[in-house]
């Protein structure tokens, strides 16, 4: 069971110019085992959700506490490792853009590595030191023997490396889950040697797919803590204290099969659907999309 706690806006801290956005959707008897896991197919449950007109953020209050979170993390499912691989793909790409911006490439912090998946590329970028934290044993559980053990099984905190000591950090669909994004990010920039960068990769709540699909888009979920836009984001970094940031869209390349998973559609259609394409081979078509994600970077002050 899960416990509740109010809360102001993540970024500002304040709640005077937030207003409702929307009444929370939420049957607590449906959460089962996937609903922690990562990309899942979508639940349409999400939680009361405030606009701070300050920060441009949408944001979830009242959340379950943050033991409960935890909990809920560590025990969820995963079943979507060949995707985590398709995604790993389109970081790589991001990443290649910002590699050559570092002063060095000593060491690389992947805050939600999940199974690992975008930590193998940074080691294949050539960072000497890659560690990732993961609070859902599940996801672990598929790393290949090389990244697991350099997976730690929490969450992340800033308190276990040494200041000035990380190159990169990246936050890959990650920081609309925990409860404390703007402490998240200060950490981070605590750990970057100067030059360092962090490395966000989010929805843009004003994105295009966002606005047509209204409340049933998949970013309204009760994972989400909060949501970002891409002036919400900017504000994010900046209060961390990261110079430089830039934050564009994200286009992601993905098989057609699962484009279609997180498609608003029937579940009994989308089964007929994924049986065909299962048949023909088409569910293995890679398709580009800019499908509601930005990218965020931000450089530790040098
Ligand atoms: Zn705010």
């Amino acid at each position: 069971m899960l416990h509740f706690t109010e809360r102001a806006c993540p970024v500002c801290a304040r709640s005077d110019r937030s207003k409702l956005f929307a009444e929370a959707r939420f049957d607590p008897a449906r959460l089962d085992g996937m609903s922690f896991s990562s990309r899942k197919v979508p639940e349409g449950m999400h939680h009361r959700l405030l606009e701070c007109g300050r920060c441009d953020v949408l944001y979830a209050s009242p959340v379950p506490v943050t033991d409960d979170l935890t909990g809920a993390y560590e025990e969820a499912e995963y079943d979507s490792a060949r995707e985590a691989q398709h995604a790993a793909t389109t970081y790589a790409r991001v990443l290649s853009g910002i590699a050559p911006n570092l002063p060095s490439r000593r060491r690389a912090v992947d805050i939600g590595a999940g199974d690992g998946a975008f930590m193998e590329r940074l080691i294949e970028a050539g960072f000497t030191d890659v560690i990732g934290f993961e609070p859902s044993a599940a996801p672990i559980a598929f790393a290949p023997a090389g990244v697991r053990e350099r997976i730690r099984p929490r969450v992340f905190d800033g308190s276990e490396l040494d200041a000035g000591s990380v190159s990169l950090i990246s936050c890959l669909q990650t920081i609309e889950h925990v409860p404390d994004p703007l402490g998240l990010c200060v950490n981070a920039a605590t750990l970057l040697e100067p030059g360092g960068a962090l490395l966000i990769v989010c929805h843009n709540r004003r994105a295009v797919s966002a606005r047509l699909m209204r409340r049933s888009s998949p970013i309204y979920d009760i994972e989400h803590l909060q949501l970002f836009s891409p002036a919400g984001i900017r504000n994010l970094l900046e209060r961390s204290g990261f110079e430089r940031v830039e934050v564009r869209t994200l286009v992601n390349r993905y098989p057609l099969g699962y484009w279609l998973r997180l498609a608003p559609a029937p579940s009994r259609m989308k089964t007929g659907v994924e049986t065909v394409l299962d048949r023909t081979h088409l569910n293995d078509v890679l398709l580009s999309f800019p499908a509601g994600n930005q990218v965020a970077v931000g450089y530790a002050r040098a």
